[in-house]
């Protein structure tokens, strides 16, 4: 049998513009399968969502597809890889012999590298050959620190301006053009395959197909437009709009964001490919342009992915050791009604009832309801971002734990404790006329303008009086932070 290669597929679920992949076909002359392994033991986890799960094996099949439509294929197990890869191997070795080559983009979540290691060198054991690229991130976590040695412990950005800063010095660097200027050529390459799973003797029975149809019955929000032309056809609409992100960013009544996240999350757009294909450049301090403001959004991705990776610890706890042990007060009642949008609060309301409809909330928004629950309700923020997990189609460890702790300020460069956020003074602020509280709080319809965000006489019908007195928890959080160290 001729070689051939595997690409283990994971959070990089696309065939355009893919590092990995790409080298694999090369080495390979086009006779390169693909495969993508889950655990089961992953649907019991407890910020497990059906949705954002319906959300990802679309994605699966809309890559399955892609592959196909290519002469390719791929597999999909349910099992995790250190059972999936024995089972499959001594299959393969009795069929039509092991690849020659594995290859796999990298992930940088404590739980894939540890997982990482260990399949390395598994596949090693067997004789198989490896190879990773970097797709995730544009620019990793080790190529990113101060002076001139990161072995050194104080090497590491633990603030986001001198840290954008040195991302933008390396970014100019040739390396780093180099990976823009795949994804322009990924753009138009064809990508042919010449091998199947069929022919090696291998069917997964369409375990997928199953997943797509048993999950989506229990999917609570509508689902979006999944893989890599639907992420391209949102790069194309953003392009247009693009110019006006620096004031339409903040107005979450407007659809002036790009809505990438869902896609960063599985990989069916990466960064570099955005940057390539939205044609950014370095911005300097004073390039105030929605282009410069974007881009630096998706440093502020980076720099979160940055921190989980050389601080595995804030997955469970605060970055700022002295707020680890806060005196939350921690009310279910409270909790509930934060997560129902019944707080009285109706900025907060509506993104809590967006959340809930859409599977999404605006980050203006999201940065709102996280101060209330924080420093309003005096929840901790673990709770929030565990809720969020379950209910974000986008939800993605590093920049929902980075802003959760931003909001919280216990993260890495977060909001000062003393920044609390007025819920009345930020929705008049940024959804002036009431068009973003309307649509998701009915009750409110009948309001005008400003009127719509302190509904005095509002209380008296349907929607709740405001479960909290602002200044009051206000006064009690900025206490709560006054910790002995
Ligand atoms: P755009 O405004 O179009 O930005 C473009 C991209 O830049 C985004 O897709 C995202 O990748 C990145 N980006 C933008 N803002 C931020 C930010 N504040 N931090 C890090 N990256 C950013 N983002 C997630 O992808 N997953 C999450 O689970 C998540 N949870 C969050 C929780 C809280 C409490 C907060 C305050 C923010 C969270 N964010 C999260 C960041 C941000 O809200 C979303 O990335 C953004 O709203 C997604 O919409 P967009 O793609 O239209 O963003």
């Amino acid at each position: 049998m001729q070689s051939y290669g595997i690409h283990w597929f994971r959070r990089d679920l696309r065939v355009q513009g893919n590092p990995a992949l790409t080298a694999n076909l090369e080495k390979n002359d086009g006779r390169v399968v693909g495969i993508f392994v889950f655990d089961k033991v992953f649907l019991a986890r407890p910020d497990f969502s059906v949705n954002r799960f319906q959300f990802f094996l679309k994605t699966l099949e809309a890559l399955r597809n892609d592959l196909r439509a290519r002469g390719s294929d791929l597999l999909v197990l349910d099992v995790g890889p250190e059972a999936a890869y024995p089972a499959l191997f001594k299959r393969l070795g009795k069929q039509a012999g092991l690849p020659s080559l594995v290859t796999w983009n990298r992930d940088y979540e404590p739980f894939a590298r540890q997982r990482d290691t260990a399949m390395e060198k598994w596949f090693d054991a067997q004789g198989v050959a490896t190879h990773t690229e970097r797709d995730h991130l544009t620019i990793e976590p080790h190529e990113i620190y101060k002076g001139d040695d990161p072995a050194k412990p104080d090497s590491t950005y633990q603030v986001f301006t001198p840290f954008s800063r040195r991302w933008l010095e390396v970014f100019a660097t040739g390396g780093v053009q180099e990976r823009v200027e795949f994804q322009k050529k990924g753009f138009k390459a064809k990508y042919d395959f010449s091998l199947t799973w069929k022919a090696l003797d291998e069917d997964d029975g369409d375990l997928l197909g199953n997943y797509v149809a048993q999950n989506g019955k229990r999917a609570t929000v509508p689902i979006p437009e999944a893989g890599t032309a639907a992420a391209f056809a949102r790069m194309k609409k953003f392009a247009a709009v693009i110019d006006n992100y620096g004031e339409g960013r903040d107005i979450p009544a407007i659809d002036g964001t790009s809505q990438f996240s869902i896609y960063f999350k599985n990989g069916s757009l990466s960064v570099a490919q955005v940057i390539a294909g939205l044609g950014l450049t370095a911005y300097s301090k004073v390039d105030k342009s929605g282009r410069a403001k974007f881009f630096s959004e998706l440093i502020w991705r980076e720099f979160y992915y940055h921190v989980l990776f050389h601080h595995p610890r804030v997955e469970k706890h605060a970055f700022l050791e002295k707020y680890e042990n806060l005196k939350w007060k921690n009310r279910e009642d409270w909790f509930q009604a934060w997560k129902d949008g019944l707080t009285g609060f109706p900025i907060v309301d509506a993104g809590m009832r967006q959340l809930k409809q859409t599977g999404w909330m605006h980050n203006r928004v999201r940065m709102i309801v996280a101060s209330f629950l924080t420093k309003d309700l005096l929840i901790d923020w673990r709770w929030g971002e565990r809720y969020f997990m379950e209910q974000l189609l986008d939800g993605d460890l590093a920049p929902n734990n980075g802003g959760w702790q931003w909001a919280a300020s216990t993260g890495c460069d977060p909001q000062p404790y003393f920044r609390v956020f007025n819920p009345w003074l930020q929705g008049q602020k940024f959804d002036p006329d009431g068009t973003y509280v309307k649509k998701y709080v009915a009750e409110l319809q009948n309001y005008r303008g400003k009127d719509v965000h302190q509904p005095e006489d509002g209380y008296r019908g349907k929607y709740p009086a405001p479960i909290v007195e602002h200044a009051e928890q206000r006064d009690q959080a900025i206490a709560l932070y006054k910790v002995d160290v």
